[in-house]
């Protein structure tokens, strides 16, 4: 998601963004990734710029399309950021600052994060007891939950639970040991094939299908993420998609392979 080259990319009326926006601006950089730690978000722009907002009670971040209608007084809004497609809205964060990874390390109330997935290091022992001291979470809601560990996103918790046969709503405390290994194992595959795939194409875990030329649609590399109402690449049964989680984020699952709480409509209970 490049922003805009021209024009307002950021607006804000907090004074001292604005006045960093002037010295290095964010016009036309790329908005890497979103983050959440809590009640905080931060936007990762390239060119090591982070914006860091905290909602606090009533904060907000809405996700609008260019010219679409906000649900929010103008008054309340805080940042925008404008890309050639998308309006991202905060309203009423009270606190919005702009870092650099150093000085958001110093940063002594933001979470810190769990063990990074990635690292050769990955201390897998302590992700597990991570994830045990989370019983009570839906499994793919504690796989995005970044202070269990660190990496895995929207795409990859349903792809993970998938590969695992694990239903995606089944709470963390009914895994067993060998489960656990197999999201952790599966996690740290998944990502790392995907640290050396071309970006642009997006995530692959699935590649059975003919390759021969760049496939556009992301769900034809992946096994269910994308793949609502389409037929389960191993079982044939329709894959099944809910919003999960505070934010609403999609999940996606086969019954067959993924059973144990769906109703017979299809709707986990
Ligand atoms: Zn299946």
């Amino acid at each position: 998601m490049r922003l805009q080259e021209k024009g307002y990319c950021l607006e804000t009326n907090h004074a001292k963004l604005a006045s960093i926006d002037d010295q290095s601006p964010v016009a036309g950089r790329i908005v890497e990734r979103v983050e959440s730690r809590v009640k905080w978000l931060l936007v990762y722009f390239s060119g090591d710029l982070i914006l860091l907002t905290h909602m606090l009670m009533h904060g907000s971040w809405h996700i609008y399309r260019r010219g679409e209608r906000w649900q929010l007084p103008r008054s309340q809004m805080r940042v925008v950021i404008t890309t050639e497609r998308i309006e991202a809205v905060a309203f009423e964060v009270p606190v919005a600052q702009f870092h650099t990874a150093r000085s958001l390390e110093r940063h002594t109330s933001l979470p810190k994060l769990g063990p990074d997935i990635l690292k050769p290091s990955f201390p897998e022992n302590e992700a597990e007891s991570r994830l045990r001291a989370h019983p009570d979470e839906e499994v793919a809601n504690a796989l995005l939950n970044q202070q269990v560990m660190a990496g895995i996103g929207n795409v990859f918790k349903s792809e993970i639970c998938f590969a695992c046969g694990i239903h995606p709503f089944r709470l963390v405390a009914n895994l067993t040991p060998s489960e656990i290994t197999c999201l952790l194992d599966t996690a740290r595959k998944q990502l790392s094939a995907n640290v050396l795939e071309s970006s642009t194409e997006g995530p692959v875990t699935y590649s059975g299908g003919r390759r021969t030329h760049r496939i556009l649609d992301a769900g034809a590399r992946l096994w269910v993420y994308g793949r609502s109402g389409r037929t389960c690449r191993r079982c044939g049964t329709g894959i099944l998609t809910r919003k999960q989680g505070a934010q609403a984020r999609s999940t996606y699952w086969c019954s067959e392979c993924q059973p144990g709480l769906d109703e017979p409509d299809g709707q986990p209970l």
